[in-house]
């Protein structure tokens, strides 16, 4: 059970430091979302990272590689399916992301769905640029200037999402104690009540003990010198209007345990592992299970207050300057609409889309362009209705 106040750890950043006997899948998550920031923050927003799917090549199902791996899923809007995975018809949250999104899926798909798609079934033909690379050094750069990271022995899932569950802690910890800053703030919950469990890390909140006011930024980095176009503003702003939504709800006690247990496949009363209790213990927290760090975690969340600004700094590259600042209206119905739209495609009830034909350009510089079918249908009809304008 919970003791005394969290001690001094709050400008802490915990890492897991082995695997030990944890499953690969949900260890690769924090090092993954490191790589989708990365990638999100390259001028060619939308890509994701690669998995270990095979490539598959269609709008509606997933068939035979032709780079290379066999394909493992079958899309379940596909009425086709490949030999190797009969018994497999799985949902692209089930098939791709082992049933729950990062908040990043979410606004690489608002650049395009079709892209996001293809860098889980066709993940040979992403790569990393060295911008990707500048971008992560940034960020880091940044986050170690707010904490020092520090090693954890894990040894189980529920090590690693304590991990979470810490950091997230002693966020909310350093703000009770008069703290103004934390950096890569782990948010999660099931958004808009529809069973939808999203994981996210908030790059920036500031707390003002006067105002007793939370606000929150995020950061991109830019190749260019310019600031973004209206196509990747529209992007960043669904991400942190999205981090908002799970900090809020996080801090108005909406985010329910068994949630989590059956989003994470989380066993909430398993002992933590000796790596997590040390830790724990010399944080002065008395908590030995997940259930029991939870409870301490909300109590103190609730303390919180929720978001109040929003905004999003972008910096270039080269010089690490600040191109500018956006500041973000928070707007929850439109980002409802726009959520339930995006789960429709994840729950397998219709095929991804591509770009429409005012957003064209973005395909010139898609490394799927030469595989998009949604790409060659629009390329086709266009071809067609200039063929019978001429005509008239
Ligand atoms: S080619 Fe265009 S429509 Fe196809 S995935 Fe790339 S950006 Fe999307």
């Amino acid at each position: 059970m919970e003791g005394q106040e969290a001690a001094s750890t709050s400008n802490h950043f915990l890492i897991p430091e082995e695997k030990g006997q944890v499953c690969c899948d949900e260890w690769g998550d924090s090092q993954d979302d490191f790589l989708v920031k990365v990638l999100e923050d390259s001028e060619s927003a939308g890509t994701q990272r690669k998995d270990e799917c095979g490539e598959g090549i269609s709008n509606t199902s997933f068939e035979k590689s032709t780079f290379g791996n066999e394909i493992k899923h079958k899309c379940a809007l596909s009425g086709h399916q490949d030999s190797a995975t009969s018994d497999s018809q799985l949902e692209p949250l089930q098939a791709f992301r082992h049933g729950y999104l990062w908040v990043s899926d979410f606004s690489s798909q608002a650049w395009c769905e079709q892209k996001l798609h293809y860098s889980y079934t066709a993940p040979a033909l992403v790569q990393e640029t060295p911008a990707m690379t500048q971008g992560s050094t940034l960020h880091l750069a940044r986050e170690l200037a707010a904490h020092d990271k520090v090693d954890v022995n894990v040894t189980s899932n529920e090590d690693i999402w304590a991990i979470k569950v810490i950091n997230l802690l002693m966020s909310a910890q350093g703000f009770l104690n008069g703290q103004a800053l934390a950096r890569e703030v782990p948010v999660f919950g099931a958004p808009f009540g529809l069973d939808i469990f999203i994981v996210g890390l908030i790059d920036e909140l500031r707390f003002d003990l006067d105002q007793y006011t939370v606000d929150l930024s995020d950061l991109k980095t830019r190749t260019s010198s310019h600031m973004p176009s209206r196509s990747q503003e529209a992007q960043h702003r669904l991400q942190v209007m999205l981090y908002k939504k799970l900090f809020d709800d996080l801090v108005q006690g909406k985010v329910a345990k068994d949630l989590i247990a059956k989003h994470l496949r989380l066993r909430l009363d398993s002992q933590f592992g000796e790596g997590i209790m040390t830790h724990l213990k010399s944080a002065g927290i008395e908590c030995n299970t997940l259930s029991e760090l939870l409870d301490f975690t909300y109590r103190r969340l609730q303390s919180c207050t929720c978001v109040n600004k929003l905004s999003i700094e972008y910096v270039f590259q080269d010089t690490g300057e600040t191109l500018g600042r956006k500041e973000i209206l928070y707007d929850e119905d439109d980002l409802r609409q726009k959520f339930v739209e995006s789960i429709d495609y994840w729950m397998g009830r219709r095929p991804p889309k591509g770009v429409e034909i005012e957003e064209a350009w973005k395909c010139h510089r898609c490394e799927f362009v030469d595989i998009c079918e949604w790409h060659q249908r629009k390329t086709e009809e266009c071809v067609e209705r200039n063929r019978k304008n001429a005509c008239v």
